[in-house]
């Protein structure tokens, strides 16, 4: 099927669905590139995308990257390429930008930084922005995931921009949450605020060359050590880095390996994909909904019915029988 979109104003004449999936499987960073362009567009293909891509998905795994701003997110990103290409695994990076006007900036530094990947063609690069879209991260990232593992990656390194609620969302979207800190930043009480602390399955303690990085662990684990866990839950370490000369990256290597390996054993692989595939099938349903609503654009039946619970003329409960009746026409 060809089909035709406006491309910066110009028109031209897109690959069919079905040759850049095969050419995306075969590793073609070029079609990997236009299949991500499409989730985050929000192309009307994507539902033959997505079908398309749905038998060779499921196998990577996924790491969520988070800290502050100036941890070291990123050069942490570029260390950990070159360690997993160095143990051979074809490897993805995806950069979300969830929120933050200041972004732009970052992601065009870790673009920088990550040049000396950008020639390996078992290293896929992107950045992606979600935010305008419904449902943000929870609608579009998975999607792009899907891409990168149809296309073979082994590993899939999910890197937030920008800080806040990403870091939660990040950690239902990853099979190993990696959260990352470093001394002089005030993350021992930021740490507990941001409830990073329940979401770690792995704690860096980056530019351990620093004044403090020894503090920072003895707080980390005293804070870890307070934890209920139940018999044979995993207990996330907490590996030293200095990311930019890249010592410790080996470890923290060692420990992700670790970590997919108690993920197998005890079920909870299968079980974290699951509750993500959950999570993914219901925002593409409410996206749905609330198209179907009208709520994006102008007046809808959703307005209509608000106005009628505000004059009281229907209760709210009534209201969304209505509407829910409305979606089953
Ligand atoms: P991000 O904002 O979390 O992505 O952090 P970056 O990766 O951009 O790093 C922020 C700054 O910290 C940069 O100037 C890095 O060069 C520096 N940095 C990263 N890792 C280390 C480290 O291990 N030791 C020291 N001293 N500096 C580091």
């Amino acid at each position: 099927m060809e089909h035709h979109e406006p491309v910066g104003g110009r028109r031209r004449t897109a690959a069919s669905v079905p040759d850049l999936v095969s050419r995306a499987r075969e590793g073609q960073p070029r079609a990997v590139a236009r299949l991500i362009s499409l989730v985050e567009d929000a192309s009307p293909l994507l539902r033959e995308v997505m079908a398309a891509l749905a038998p060779h998905a499921g196998t990577a795994r996924i790491v969520g990257i988070t800290g502050s701003p100036g941890v070291g997110k990123s050069t942490t990103t570029n260390a950990l390429v070159t360690e997993l290409r160095r143990t051979g695994r074809r490897v993805g990076v995806l950069a979300v930008d969830p929120s933050s006007p200041f972004s732009g900036g970052a992601l065009l530094g870790d673009r920088i930084r990550m040049q000396e990947h950008a020639l390996d063609p078992e290293v896929y690069i992107r950045s992606m922005a979600s935010r305008g879209h419904l449902g943000g991260l929870s609608w579009s990232t998975p999607q792009a995931l899907r891409v990168l593992d149809a296309a073979g990656c082994d590993v899939i390194l999910v890197e937030t921009v920008g800080v806040g609620q990403s870091e939660v969302e990040i950690a239902g979207l990853a099979d190993t949450t990696m959260v990352l800190l470093a001394p002089g930043m005030g993350d021992g009480v930021q740490a507990a605020k941001a409830g990073i602390l329940e979401i770690g399955d792995l704690y860096v303690v980056n530019k351990a060359d620093r004044d403090g990085a020894d503090q920072v662990r003895r707080d980390l684990r005293g804070m870890l050590g307070l934890a209920e866990r139940r018999e044979g839950a995993w207990k996330p370490p907490i590996v030293p880095t200095i990311a930019q000369t890249g010592q410790g990256v080996d470890d923290v290597v060692a420990e992700l390996e670790r970590h997919w390996a108690w993920l197998d054993a005890s079920g909870e692989q299968q079980a974290r994909r699951t509750r993500r595939a959950r999570d993914e099938i219901e925002a593409i349903a409410v996206t749905a909904l609330r198209a179907r609503w009208g709520d994006v654009h102008g007046r809808s039946e959703l307005d209509t019915l608000a106005v009628a619970v505000v004059d009281g003329a229907t209760d709210p409960y009534a209201a969304a029988d209505e509407l829910l009746a409305a979606f089953a026409d």
